[in-house]
């Protein structure tokens, strides 16, 4: 929904003149409280209206069957519309097998009109790297498509949590109207407890289970003939990382192991691709090392928090996107994880 120059203009079932008309109908029937209420509910998106997503997403072609629009670095916010994430689609002759489904269900339209801009044939299958908001709130524009849904073991943690919940809800209120009282969690059709390949049309797809790194569950999808690797968020290209729910030191294993596949391109869950793929999983991998490097010192000193970080060179990082929004806090979640891990490593073992 727009409100231009105090008329309601809607996008969906209902467009800007039919509304404009029903309301007048009303009035002249003097039923000032339907219209008022027929009003509220298209204005509040209560019906199947949906505000369509109005942000620059422009598609890239990586390679000849590889695709993907990049999210604003930084935040989710009013003015990217929450489109922060990455997501991309891979066209292989006998369908499209998209991965991640962006932030909102406007945002996901948004993809698929692109999708359709560049390809009639249909979305097969959708493979959703892990479950966090700015990846999954899309997915239910994809499941009344049928779509088959994909997603990693530890998304049912996720999906189960209250922070789902209170997440979704906080979104509700910080990215209405994109994200509304009718964005819902869209649960997988099946949880990937272990790797798996498929082949659709031309293009066989490796899937690799990736363990609780950046969150509960984390997949890779690879795109053989290609050689094409979507990361999902454990590699982020130059904009500071995410951390919330993450374990960093099985985050830097998985890093460390990803280092050392031959890669054409490298298509990360935030940030532009890489086209050398290294260059981009280093600079992830720094960033968690230089975290858990300065944390870990303080909490072995047990110094606290704030004086830690207060002593801590941030130079090397306080210039890129999302600093100020997410660096502060990532540090305490190193800051306490590496606790918890040193006074695990460190109990005496019971009598
Ligand atoms: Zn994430």
């Amino acid at each position: 929904m727009q409100l231009t120059g105090g008329w309601v203009v809607l996008d969906g079932r209902l467009d800007g003149v039919s509304l404009v008309m029903r309301c007048t109908g009303l009035l002249l029937g003097v039923q000032l409280f339907l219209l008022v209420m027929a009003c509220a509910e298209a204005a509040s998106g209560g019906s199947d209206n949906e505000v369509p997503a109005s942000v620059d997403m422009s598609v890239r072609q990586v390679s000849e069957h590889v695709y993907y629009v990049e999210g604003f670095p930084g935040p989710a916010t009013v003015s990217n519309q929450g489109f922060v994430a990455n997501a991309g689609f891979v066209v292989t002759g006998a369908g499209v097998v998209v991965f991640d489904a962006l932030g909102s269900p406007a945002l996901a339209r948004l993809l698929l009109e692109k999708i359709h801009s560049i390809t009639d044939e249909p979305i097969v299958r959708v493979v959703v790297s892990h479950y966090h908001a700015d990846h999954i709130y899309g997915l239910q524009v994809f499941a009344d498509l049928d779509t088959e849904i994909l997603a990693p073991d530890g998304s049912d943690e996720y999906l189960e949590s209250d922070q789902a919940t209170q997440r979704l809800e906080a979104r509700r209120g910080m990215l209405a109207p994109w994200v509304n009282e009718n964005t819902r969690l869209i649960p997988p059709d099946q949880y990937l407890g272990e790797g798996t390949r498929f082949r659709l049309g031309d293009v066989e797809f490796i899937i690799t289970l990736l363990g609780a790194a950046h969150s509960d569950g984390d997949l890779a999808m690879y795109v053989v003939p290609d050689r094409v690797l979507f990361s999902g968020d454990v590699v982020f290209n130059d904009l500071v990382p995410f951390l919330d729910d993450a374990d960093t030191r099985h985050w830097l294993k998985v890093l460390a192991r990803m280092d050392k596949e031959k890669l054409e391109v490298l298509v990360p869950g935030h940030g532009a691709m890489a086209g050398d793929s290294h260059e981009a999983i280093r600079f992830t991998r720094r960033y968690l090392k230089y975290l858990r490097k300065t944390m870990g010192a303080a909490v072995k000193e047990f110094v606290p928090y704030d004086e830690a970080y207060a002593a801590v060179d941030w130079s090397g990082y306080d210039e890129l996107p999302g600093f100020s929004e997410a660096n502060r806090r990532n540090a305490y979640l190193v800051y306490l994880s590496v606790e918890a891990e040193m006074l695990r490593e460190s109990a005496l073992p019971a009598n």
